[in-house]
């Protein structure tokens, strides 16, 4: 039996660095860690020994951590895609599409999502029941999805992107998405000058403003929520075809991140 606890350190910026902790073993995981010190500073502070580190592509604000974390915990696990293994810090355990593996007594399953960059993999804690109660899916998602966004096209293409999108738009409806950016605010003011009439979204974008106001984070979103606000996922949606002026899905997507490119 585990209970799973999950924080995200601001870093940097903008980054959120998911913190996954096991309270009863004192144990805990991290993905993308952009800047070692707040790790550090919680894990201290919670008497915790780092187990793994997670890493969902190669950029610098998600590897840039790493190094002084393993100085720290050599035992730790090193997890990244091994496709990308000449780019990312050494790994103890390069993963592909469809591995999985046990961490924190949780299975996680890698999805490779080709788009941000070639390598990006993102990884997903299927549900579970923990003392009758189901504990939704975590998705941990990099800068592939974003709340009411998407990451940049570093490397890969549009059909690419709407391709990783769409695996993890068929994730279950309660999936926590934990994103590695606070974009949300910036999104969504480009989300509402496309699709200005989507009511989901406006909504959305109140609740956004009230959390900001407050100082509060908008990470993790839920992937029902991102499926009716989130231009990207909806490159189906007559009224994104129509904001574009193109019917192809991978047109509409090229268009929007086109678009968003230039804000
Ligand atoms: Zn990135
Ligand atoms: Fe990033």
């Amino acid at each position: 039996m585990t209970c799973l606890r999950i924080r995200r350190l601001p870093a940097l910026q903008d980054n959120l660095i998911p913190l996954l902790e096991c309270p009863h073993q004192r144990q805990a995981a991290v993905v993308d860690p952009a800047d070692p010190e707040p790790v550090i500073t919680a894990l201290e502070q919670g008497e915790m020994e780092l187990v793994a580190v997670l890493h969902t592509h190669h950029h610098w604000d998600h590897i840039g951590g790493t190094t002084e974390l393993l100085r720290r915990w050599p035992q730790a696990m090193v997890v990244g895609n091994a496709k990308d293994r000449h780019r990312l810090p050494p790994l103890s355990h390069p993963v592909r599409d469809g591995n999985s593996f046990v961490l924190l007594g949780r299975s996680v399953e890698v999805l490779a999502l080709p788009g941000h960059t070639v390598g990006h993999v993102a990884y997903v804690l299927p549900a579970c029941i923990t003392n009758g109660q189901r504990q939704p899916p975590e998705l941990f998602c990099g800068d592939t999805l974003f709340s009411c966004g998407c990451g940049r096209l570093f490397e890969g293409t549009p059909a690419q992107m709407l391709g990783s999108l769409q695996r993890l738009a068929a994730l279950p409806l309660d999936t926590r998405i934990w994103c590695a950016h606070e974009y949300t605010a910036k999104n969504v003011a480009f989300a509402l000058a496309q699709d200005p009439h989507n009511p989901h979204l406006q909504a959305f974008a109140h609740h956004v403003e009230q959390l900001r106001q407050a100082q509060l984070p908008t990470i993790p979103s839920r992937l029902e929520v991102e499926l009716r606000v989130n231009p990207f996922l909806r490159c189906h949606a007559p009224a994104l075809q129509a904001a574009t002026g193109k019917t192809d899905p991978v047109e509409v997507l090229a268009e929007l991140r086109q678009r968003r490119n230039r804000i």
